[in-house]
């Protein structure tokens, strides 16, 4: 499913793959190159954050141990 996300710094209008409808994760407006957490909830976007390189990489990180996590447990 796409979802539109309208950037907050340029107010482009941008789109995200979403898997479900409610979505917290990291966003970058393809035109402006800025990155923002955003939570969307029920189909509408909620909140946004404004998110650094290294916060994303961190948050990337996280994931992928989890991930990695999951996975040696099974
Ligand atoms: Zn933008």
């Amino acid at each position: 499913m796409l979802k539109k996300i309208k950037c907050p710094a340029c107010q482009t209008e941008g789109t995200t793959s979403l898997v479900e409808l409610d979505y917290i994760g990291p966003y970058r407006c393809w035109k402006c190159r800025a990155l923002f957490t955003v939570e969307i909830k029920n189909d509408e976007l909620v909140s946004y954050k404004a998110l650094s390189e290294d916060e994303l990489k961190k948050q990337l990180q996280l994931k992928e141990l989890q991930e990695k996590y999951k996975k040696d447990s099974q």
